[in-house]
This record gives C-alpha cells, structure tokens and sequence, in this order.
C-alpha cells in the first residue's frame, strides 16, 4: 500500500497525439492500471489534445488547456505526434511545436533514454548476437541547451552570398545538472559514466569536460570516462554492452540515441523519459514519458491495424513509476513482465522476423498478436507479480 490515504492522489497527463500514440498509449494506462491494483497504488489520470489531433481541434499544436493540464500533473505520459496531413513546411502551425513547447516550457532537461536489448530478441538486432547480448545501457542527453537552442540561429544574404549560422553554447549549471542526473543513475546502477564530449576541437567540448571531471570528484565511487563523440559513435557498435550511462551534449545526444537504438532490434521497443529539476507531490520529479518512436503515419499499414508494438510505450510507463512515483518495484515488475511475454514467444510483427525465442535455451513457437494482446499479456504478468515483503525489524 504505497500511497493509500494521501490527500491528493497523483496525477497523470495523459496527452497521446496523434497515429499510433493512443493506441500504444491505452496499452501503457493497460498496465499501470494493473500496476495499480497489484501495489495498491492510487493515481489518477487525466487526458488532453496535442500534435495534429489538436491543430485540427483548435488550431494549436499545444492548447492552453493542455499545457495547463500538463503544469498540474505530476507526470506526463505522451505519445507521438505529427503525420502527411500536417506536413507542410511552410505552415505556421506544426504538430511537433506542441512537444517542443512541453519540453522547454517545463525545463525537462535530461532526456534519458534506456537502451536494453532483451535476451528473447538478441536475433533482432542488426549486430550479431554475441555483440548485442547483454546490452544495457541509459543515455542521457541534454535536451535544452546546446546547438538547438545557442543564439545566434540565422541566415542571411552577404555580397558574396547567403550565410547561415547556428551557435553551440552552454552555460556552467547547464552542464552541472545534466551530468549530475546522469552520475546519480550510474550509481543505482553498474557505477561507470561515460561523458561524450569533442574536447578536441570545440571550446564547448573542453568545458564540458572540465565540468564532467569536477562534478565526478563529488561521485567517486563512479567510474568516469571522457569519450570524443566521433568514437562514441563507433565504440556503441563494436562493443555496446561495455556502457553502463552515456551522458552528452544535445545534438550529439540526438545523433548517438538514434545510433543506439538500433541495437535493440525495432523502435517500438525504446522508452523514454525527460526529467527536470521539479519535484511533484508524488516523492519523484516531474517528468514526461514516451516511446521514441513516432506516430508511423507514413506507414499505414501499421496503424489502426494492431500491429503497432507497445513495449515502448509500456516500458515508459516503467519509467515514470520509478522516476516519477519512486516505486522502483512496481517499475521492475513492469520490466520483468514484458520479458516474460517476449521470453513465451508474443511479438507484434515488426519484432516477430526471426525464429527462435528464449535466452538462448530452446526455441519458443513465435507467436504473433496484436497491441491490444501484448498489453493485456504484460498487464496479466504485472497481476502474478509476487512482491517481497521488507523483512520485520
Ligand atoms: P516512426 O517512428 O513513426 O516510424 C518509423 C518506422 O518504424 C516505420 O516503419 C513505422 O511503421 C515503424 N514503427 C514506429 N513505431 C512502431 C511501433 N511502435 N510498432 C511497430 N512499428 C513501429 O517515424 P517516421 O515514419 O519518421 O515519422 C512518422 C511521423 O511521426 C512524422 O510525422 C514524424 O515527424 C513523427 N515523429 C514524432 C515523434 C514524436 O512525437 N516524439 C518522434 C518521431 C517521429
């Protein structure tokens, strides 16, 4: 009974866009819910538009109504947004405006994403196997500062034709901040940060490794180790189950997270989640959860076909239990319980390609289902759960 008898139960934000978001979405609330029967822990959840489902509503990527929803709550659980019919470049209002605008306006600025690959599907993965196997890592980009954001950004024309510029800058708590998330993982972790800086050739790159080596002094118990981002780049292919937390710049974290997600075999199978400094009423920090993968409205083949997989977004659901709510075991369970079901042999299509299911022992028959059924199998393990008790004093 975690949070029975709190005045005010949590809340959720529950904004799930547009294509494939709520249908993987309703599939995450699927197993929070039997997280919530399972632990006896109270919440509630409320909904709101953003994306394309809102410009068509509205006119506005992110409604003021939904903004406001997402300042009150104590987590955010988002989908995907954008697709072919709000693609124009030159149209003032854009679908991912309303996730850009969540983030920067709620300062979430680390963005961890966990980058696990499940034993059941090490034959998934572009790699072969016996590099892939045991891959467990959490990158953690900075998400609001850095090349995306540094002012100057502009073009203009000279004499001798058009320039453009973009500014990378970073301010000393900038830093600070993003690596100190990413040391306080490490050390509920396997205890080895690796800072991902260009030390070599920007003045930025020095800085912050500078600011990495300072911060590490106050962890020691932390392994630290600088990396240049060019090496990163290919040290996450050669041998990926050598990280443990991956920390890095913005842009450098966009490039090297897309790098790894590759890893573990499909993009319906990576959560993530962006934290920032606030604490909510619920013993974590206020966060926004969701699958890195988008809406796949360019492939239509795969939505509102029940082919969508929701591992993604379940597992992000994982994330907020244990970031937001500070229930690691309820977050395990979740984590264990979608092992479970890919260790039987259910996959949605994208993960389903090869034969063979297991950690490596016998072959299990594959069994292709639908997102619902992947949602209510996790949801069912997540019920048979057996908590341990702490041990009376
Ligand atoms: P996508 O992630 O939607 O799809 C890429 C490929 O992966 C497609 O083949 C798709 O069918 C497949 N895929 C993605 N998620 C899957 C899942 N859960 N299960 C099974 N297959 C899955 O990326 P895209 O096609 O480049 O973009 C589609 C739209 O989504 C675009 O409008 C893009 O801007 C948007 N997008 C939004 C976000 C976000 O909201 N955070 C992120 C990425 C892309």
């Amino acid at each position: 009974m975690k949070n029975v008898g709190l005045e005010v139960e949590p809340l959720i934000a529950v904004l799930s866009g547009d294509g494939i978001g709520p249908e993987v979405v309703e599939q995450g609330l699927r197993v929070l819910e039997a997280v919530g029967d399972r632990f006896g822990w109270r919440y509630r959840s409320e909904t709101g538009i953003i994306g394309g489902a809102a410009i068509d509503a509205c006119g506005s990527a992110l409604p003021d109504e939904a903004l406001r929803l997402a300042r009150r709550a104590d987590a955010i659980y988002f989908g995907a947004v954008g697709g072919p019919k709000w693609d124009d470049s030159r149209a003032a209002v854009r679908p991912e405006q309303g996730i850009l605008k969540l983030r920067k306006t709620l300062d979430l600025y680390a963005n961890l994403r966990p980058v696990r690959v499940f034993p059941a599907l090490l034959s998934q993965s572009v790699l072969k196997e016996e590099i892939v196997r045991g891959t467990d890592m959490i990158v953690v980009r900075e998400l609001t500062g850095g090349l995306y954001f540094g002012k100057p950004s502009r073009r203009w024309e000279t004499s001798r034709g058009w320039r453009a510029v973009d500014t990378l800058a970073y301010s000393e708590p900038e830093i600070e901040r993003v690596l100190r998330a990413g040391f306080e993982l490490a050390r509920g972790r396997r205890k080895k940060l690796t800072s991902v800086d260009k030390a070599n050739v920007l003045t930025t790159g020095r800085f912050w490794r500078e600011v990495a080596t300072r911060v590490g002094q106050d962890y020691p118990d932390v392994e630290l180790q600088h990396i240049l981002v060019d090496a990163a780049a290919m040290y996450l292919m050669r041998r990926p189950s050598s990280f443990d937390v991956i920390v890095t710049e913005n842009v450098f974290g966009d490039i090297l997270t897309d790098e790894a997600a590759v890893l573990a075999g499909s993009m319906g199978m990576l959560p993530s989640a962006s934290l920032g400094a606030a604490k909510n009423r619920a013993g974590g920090v206020r966060g926004l959860y969701e699958p890195i993968h988008g809406t796949a409205l360019y492939t239509p083949e795969v939505v509102g076909t029940g082919r969508a997989n929701p591992i993604a977004a379940i597992l992000s659901a994982a994330l907020m239990l244990r970031h937001s709510f500070a229930l690691p075991e309820a977050a395990a369970a979740v984590e264990t319980a979608v092992e479970a079901v890919l260790d039987e042999g259910y996959r949605t299509p994208d993960v389903a390609g090869a034969a063979g299911a297991g950690a490596g022992a016998e072959a299990v028959a594959i069994r292709i289902v639908t997102t619902a059924e992947i949602g209510r199998l996790v949801a069912e393990r997540v019920a048979q759960i057996r908590i341990t008790e702490p041990a009376a004093a």
